[in-house]
């Protein structure tokens, strides 16, 4: 059955969906957003016992079109900001904390760093020159070893991006995860830009940070989302055409695609190679296990959390202190914590109870009192792992949306993955789209009537005069 066109379709309302069907209504188009599952995505949180659990993303990075997004959808109000400005984040390495340094200072006298690499990286920073060349994509571990040496590496920088992309610095895509200092050292060998970057503010939502995806969803015309899968997608003369699960055929002129590498199988008739290396790209498995306890020990005070590096050989990779960071997601005199862990290998059920006696070693260093779970969540593919090369991968979907005007992939798989980065990405997509319309008017008055070779040929040069408006998300 083949039901009415609209101007604009999504596949997937994650946070980058439904923003963007969002800015589409309000920008005057007829929008379908299709969600195979829950709307929200990834944002999923739970209220247990008086606390209010962060199954998915813990906290937000502010940014200007981010805070214009809660103001216009009645959330400002629900915007909670850490008790501490600045607070610290630990590392537990051998028995003892440590503080990762957040200055030149506390760098100079941290022992998480060697004392050649402290040397070489203030002569670095003094100089404001990177200690090698840089001609292509390197791995994180390769890109930061000259700066902050094998222990700085090892003790600092593989427990930070353990939580978030499974670690593993020898693979991952410093070009990726590090654009902007990474294009400014293979351009000039510049460590630093003249403008003194401001640190971003984190927040959260008081109540549950599924408060934005819920909200989302209220603004959303009725009828506007689809709960089907898309399973297949595919663009005639006339505009695209969207198969769902259900055996209903959609009609749009243009498509969104923000459904992470679940996108990837949608590609395959207009770029073969791409769709297969998208479905390659690793994913990350992650479980989330939220404990409670009476009160935190000294030495967790004021701190985010602690992160593990791999000497411990242990599963548990971080621990938030989600209630001492913010009070309202606790019941007064009770403490949560958020514990991430690496999910048990493949095929191992891991009962919570075994989770929590894997945790209680490190429990035991922030609290002395009896843990108890409140709630195990298991990610299967939480995240992907961006590793060497990634970008090309990212250009390679910007050269197919400037040869197939329309279709647009603002994904994660192609863009950061943090809420905010989503976000923006939603943001700048309508820029494109907007800028697209112009020029796309006599297109679609072409394609509608219906010469299809002609308007193929037309279709393929207006691509050409948009291609440069077609940026990068990430
Ligand atoms: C445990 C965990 C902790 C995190 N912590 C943080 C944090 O503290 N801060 C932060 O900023 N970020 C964090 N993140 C990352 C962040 O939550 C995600 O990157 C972000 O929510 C992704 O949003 P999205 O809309 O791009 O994708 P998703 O949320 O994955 O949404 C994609 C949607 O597409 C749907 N879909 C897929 N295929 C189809 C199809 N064929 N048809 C229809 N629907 C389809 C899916 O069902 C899904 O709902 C965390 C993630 C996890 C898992």
């Amino acid at each position: 059955m083949s039901e009415s066109a609209c101007d604009v379709a999504i596949v997937g309302a994650g946070v980058t969906g439904l923003v963007a069907a969002l800015l589409a209504q309000r920008a005057g188009a007829r929008v379908r957003l299709f969600e195979q599952s829950t709307c929200g995505g990834l944002i999923q949180s739970a209220r247990v016992e008086g606390f209010t659990l962060e199954c998915g993303p813990n906290v937000f990075v502010e940014r200007p079109e981010f805070l214009s997004l809660l103001q216009s959808i009645g959330l400002t109000k629900d915007i909670e900001y850490p008790v501490f400005e600045r607070p610290r984040q630990l590392v537990y390495s051998q028995g003892a904390f440590h503080q990762v340094p957040d200055s030149p200072l506390k760098a100079l006298r941290t022992p998480l760093l060697e004392g050649a690499a402290k040397r070489k990286a203030l002569f670095a920073m003094l100089r404001n020159k990177y200690p090698g060349k840089l001609t292509s994509d390197v791995s994180v571990a390769e890109f930061f070893l000259p700066l902050i040496g094998r222990r700085g590496v090892d003790k600092i920088l593989e427990p930070a991006l353990r939580g978030i992309y499974g670690g593993e610095c020898e693979r991952l895509s410093s070009e990726f995860l590090f654009p902007l200092l990474f294009e400014r050292i293979k351009q000039s060998g510049k460590l630093r830009s003249g403008a003194r970057a401001k640190r971003p503010k984190a927040f959260r939502l008081r109540g549950g940070n599924d408060k934005l995806s819920r909200a989302l969803e209220q603004v959303l015309q009725a009828q506007t989302v689809v709960h089907s899968r898309v399973t297949s997608l595919s663009r005639d003369s006339e505009g695209f055409t969207l198969t769902t699960d259900t055996g209903q055929f959609f009609r749009s002129a243009s498509v969104v695609l923000s459904a992470g590498n679940n996108a990837a199988e949608l590609l395959a008739g207009f770029d073969a190679a791409l769709a297969a290396d998208l479905q390659k790209v690793p994913a990350v498995g992650l479980e989330v296990l939220h404990v409670a306890v009476d009160a935190l020990l000294p030495s967790a005070q004021g701190a985010f959390g602690m992160l593990l590096p791999a000497e411990s050989e242990s599963r548990v990779l971080g621990i938030m202190f989600s209630s001492h960071l913010f009070p309202s997601a606790a019941p007064p005199g009770q403490e949560l914590l958020t514990i991430c862990l690496r999910p048990a290998s493949a095929g191992t059920a891991c009962t919570p109870a075994e989770s929590l006696r894997e945790a209680r070693y490190f429990i035991s260093k922030v609290s002395s009192c009896e843990p108890r779970v409140l709630k195990q969540t298991i990610w299967p593919c939480a995240l992907p792992k961006y590793c060497v090369g990634h970008m090309d991968m990212v250009r390679r979907a910007r050269a197919l949306e400037a040869r197939v005007p329309g279709l647009f992939l603002i994904g994660r798989d192609v863009g950061k993955p943090g809420v905010s980065d989503r976000v923006s990405a939603a943001f700048q997509w309508m820029e494109t789209w907007k800028t697209s319309q112009s020029i796309n008017v006599p297109l679609q008055a072409a394609l509608s009537s219906r010469s299809s070779s002609s308007s193929a040929l037309s279709a393929e040069s207006i691509a050409e005069k948009l291609s440069p408006s077609l940026r990068g998300n990430g």
